[in-house]
Order: structure tokens, then sequence, then C-alpha cells
């Protein structure tokens, strides 16, 4: 222990002598010795890339591969804008290290966290990708070592001490849920690099498979001035694979002081200065291009000016998903009085790299049966076929029919509701699952002794009016699920809730109210066309308490 601090000017050139009469190479001022890891993923029996952390036991300082260095900085969000490239011949290939602890100043890791860290079961101050087997040269110590690919394999964390010899280690990375084998396949809707060179694309998938997450959407950034993180291309040409790995181009865009628009699986990229925030044109532009899904990001943390916008838009219903999960945060309370007022909203996650610290730390799942068939991918995220989750998995029907489907009753009968939360110790164990509807609460089930990884019910609910019906979860580690909503419909009518609608509305219209404010005297083309959208806000609003009011008279 302490070799290092303790040894004698004149010790390394013995020690020199003594490698050079063995016939080994050079070594430095130290007595350094090669710790080779080979990561196994266990189900395949190959190689596997993941990312990893080595810190050092006695100071906690970050070692990186390939000479031990002690890392002095974070990655910063800039080398994300610069792009960086990966090379399939360079085997000491380390990713950047991505800040994961602590407050972040947006640069290295969005403030929003504040404290939580960017995934609930990752307890360390970084993650840097590495290649399948890679090698780091250590001095004497003792040492741990932290691997994860993402939240469906059992996360490693190994203590290693070093001595003279060099040391081989194998990484078993085992999964603990399969969920591609279930029909759901992960995927992150908001993430920012450049894809003009192959180096790049590289870079991205081979992070894609180190993260086993199967849907990278590659967004560009625009904003008034130009876009950034640049795309070679949209459309079916320019998506790149490796394996079950995928990369989408897609575009967040435009992005005003009413919030930032979401584009995926576009064919082009949708952008016009001169309407930059009339957003029903965005949709328009976007929804013109075949199979592209139109989402508001930052939901799940109310931010980038999403309540300057959200309300009004929200009534095109031109929105199909809405990032419930970023940052570690989950918004149920505007997504349930959103889905309150009878809006159809599919649950997504996007982590918002670089921004967010890794690629797949909140996943959007969807359903796409047996194999993933990236357009049916598309279609069952815009259908609603989703559940979010930073860790457990989440299994829920009504009838037998997943998230995001209609079901026809008649108002007499039940519906029969299944559902189940189950998660690991090492990942996060579900300590309570809810079912939620536009009446509130309808059940819950809590993990009393925590004995169980799992949390499971099956009723029958009384369907007298429309409802929707979802589930959600939460994790002793604070990681958490939630699926999209089933939508149960009596009588053709909206599965609003009559009762807190006319509350809901009034907190829009208190909304709208700041905005028509700060335009009220405004002439010019963009002011009036402003003037003209919240007009149609209101209108929308003030027809759904009529219909609401007329629903609850029933
Ligand atoms: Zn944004």
């Amino acid at each position: 222990m302490h070799l290092r601090k303790q040894m004698p000017a004149a010790v390394p050139i013995a020690c020199i002598a003594i490698q050079l009469m063995m016939g080994q190479a050079f070594c430095d001022d130290h007595a350094k010795a090669k710790v080779t890891f080979k990561l196994l993923d266990v189900p395949s029996g190959q190689p596997t890339p993941a990312v990893v952390c080595i810190r050092d036991l006695d100071d906690g300082s970050v070692r990186l591969p390939p000479d031990g260095r002690v890392m002095k900085r974070v990655s910063l969000a800039e080398e994300f804008y610069r792009g960086i490239s990966f090379h399939h011949d360079d085997h000491d290939w380390v990713g950047p290290p991505r800040k994961m602890l602590g407050k972040g100043d947006n640069n290295d890791r969005s403030y929003v966290y504040e404290e939580l860290p960017s995934i609930p079961f990752w307890h360390e101050p970084v993650l840097y990708q590495t290649e399948p087997t890679f090698s780091i040269t250590l001095e004497p110590g003792s040492y741990k070592i932290s691997v994860a690919r993402g939240m469906e394999y059992v996360p490693v964390v190994q203590k290693f001490a070093v001595a003279a010899q060099d040391q081989d280690h194998v990484i078993q990375l085992d999964r603990w849920v399969d969920l591609p084998s279930l029909g759901w396949f992960s995927g992150d809707v908001h993430v920012h690099h450049p894809t003009t060179q192959k180096a790049h694309q590289d870079f991205l998938l081979r992070y894609a498979e180190a993260e086993d997450l199967h849907v990278v959407n590659v967004l560009e950034m625009g904003h008034h001035r130009g876009t950034d993180f640049k795309q070679l291309g949209f459309g079916k040409e320019f998506r790149r694979r490796r394996g079950d790995y995928w990369l989408v181009s897609g575009q967040e865009e435009p992005r005003s002081t009413f919030g930032h628009i979401i584009g995926l699986n576009t064919t082009e990229l949708a952008r016009d200065l001169e309407t930059y925030d009339l957003y029903d044109l965005a949709f328009q532009r976007l929804h013109d291009q075949p199979n592209a899904v139109v989402g508001f990001a930052h939901f799940s943390w109310n931010g980038c000016n999403l309540p300057r916008g959200f309300p009004w838009y929200v009534t095109t219903e031109a929105i199909d998903f809405v990032e419930l999960l970023q940052f570690s945060r989950i918004n149920t309370l505007d997504y349930y009085e959103y889905l309150n007022l009878g809006f159809r909203l599919a649950a997504a996650a996007g982590s918002d790299v670089p921004w967010g610290s890794t690629i797949g730390e909140v996943r959007t799942y969807v359903q796409t049966g047996e194999t993933l068939d990236i357009d049916r991918w598309f279609a069952g995220l815009e259908k609603g076929r989703t559940f979010v989750s930073n860790g457990p998995a989440l299994e829920f029907t009504v009838n037998g029919e997943l998230p995001g489907s209609e079901i026809k009753a008649n108002g007499k009968g039940k519906v029969s509701v299944r559902a189940r939360a189950w998660g690991h110790p090492k990942v996060g164990v579900p300590e309570l699952l809810e079912l939620v509807s536009n009446e509130g609460t309808l059940h819950t089930e809590r993990n009393t002794d925590g004995g169980s990884h799992e949390l499971s019910f099956e009723m029958h609910v009384d369907i007298p009016r429309s409802k929707w019906l979802a589930i959600n979860s939460r994790c002793d580690n604070g990681a958490v699920a939630h699926t999209s909503p089933i939508y149960v419909v009596v009588d053709g009518e909206p599965t609003w809730s009559p009762t807190k609608s006319q509350e809901i509305i009034r907190k829009q219209l208190d909304a709208i109210a700041v905005i028509e404010k700060e335009f009220a005297d405004g002439n010019d083309i963009r002011s009036r066309a402003i003037q003209e959208r919240l007009v149609r806000a209101k209108t929308y609003y003030a027809k759904l308490l009529e219909a609401t009011r007329k629903s609850t008279r029933k």
C-alpha cells in the first residue's frame, strides 16, 4: 500500500534493472501492473462494450484506461457539439467521462438534476464507455470497478487489488429482465450529436451497444440563428444500424420562448424562420412527413419555457408524446391534468444528452412484437404503446389490450386490469405500484417487507363512463416507471374528468392570459398571429368547459 509514496528515489533504478534482467519492458518510476478486463454478455456468451468507472479506493480518484491516469475533469457539452469519433481498430478507445452525480453547471450535466443521481442505481461520479476487452495500467493499491449495460442488466461492482503482477478479470454482465423477448424495445427520444461523419455515427452505435439502447433518436437542434448537431440526412436511407441498435435522425426544432418541439422519424428538417413560434404550423410541417412523430420536450420538469406554450398549443391535438421522464424527474401532476382534459398524450422519455448524463438513462419502451421493426417502433410510440422507466419493468393490460389502446364499453360492465412492476435489488425494487385514472388512484399495492422484487395485482374496474387507466411504480432507490394510458370509451365520450376539468381549464386560461398580456399591444404580423392562436385556444377551452359541464349533468 502507498508504495509510490514510500519508495526512496534510488529504488526505481533498481526496479528498472530487475525488470531489464527479467526481460520485461521498461517500467517507469513506479512498479505498475496491467489489469485487463473482459466484459462478457452472459446471454450471448459474447464480449460486449459497456459503461465503466474505475476508482482508487485510497483517494477516491477516478482512473482512466489505458494508462490509469487520474481523471482531471468530466466531459463537456462542447465535445458533443463538435462530435466524438470512434474507430474500431483503436482497442484502447475510451468514451467521454460523463458526470453522473453532484450539481452540474449545464456544461457537464443539467442543473435540473440538482442532487439526484442521473441513474438511480449508479453511485459513481462518472461513467465512460470502454471496448469489450480493455486494459488499464495501475500502480499497486486497492481499486474498484463498476460496470453497467443499461437498466435490463445487473450492474457489477468489484474490488480488486493491484500488486506487481499483471492480472485479468472477466466481468459477467447478465440480464435480470429481457424486455425485448416480451416485445418491448428501449429507445431514447432525445439525443444530440452530429452524424455527418462516419466516425460520429460509429461512436453513437457503439454507445447504444454499450448501453443496450435499441433506438437512439439523434436530434438536430435549431434556434433562431441556425441549427447545431448537424445530421447527415433524414429518412430511411440515413438510418444507421448495427445489429438491433439503430440511429434515427430527427429534430428538436423549433425551440422558442414557447417551448421545445421534437420531430422523430422525419424525412427532412422542418424549419421555417418566418413562422418560427407558430407551433401549429410546425406540427403540420412535421405531420405532413409520412410516419413522423411529434413531441413536446422537457415536460418532466416544465423546462425551457414549456409553461408559456404548452397550455395553448396542446389544444391543436397535434402532439403525439410528451417527455414525461427526464433528468431523473417525472411529472405525473401535469400529465394527469392534461389526460383529465381528454388529451391523449403518449408517455416518452429522453435523456437530452449532452445535458443529460448518458443516452438511455431514461428509456421509452415501445411494444413492437417479438422482433425490433423500426417502423413499428415509431408507429407504436405514436399510438402510445409505451412505458417509460429508469429502473423497473412494467406490464399493464386492460381486457388484454396494451397501453395506447382504445377499448369500447357500454357503460354497464367492468374491465379486467392486470398490472405488474418488477425490478432487481441492484437496479431498484418497486415499493409502490399504483393504478391511476381520471377518477384518481384506483388501487395501490405496496412492498411492505421488501422481500419480493415484484408487485402485481389483477382487478375488475367498473366503467360507468369513459376512463383513462395507467399504472406507475416507484422503487426504493427513487427509480420510477409509468405507462401510457389505456382509454376505455363509453358512448363516444372523451376520457376526461368532468369534475376536475373546470379547475384545470382555469389554470390553462390563466397561463394563456399571461401571454395575451405580453402580446396585447403588438400590431406586427407575429404578434397578431400569436393573438389569433390564443383566441383559438380560448375558444377550444370554452367549448371543452361547456361539454364537461353537460357531461356532469348527465
Ligand atoms: Zn430542448
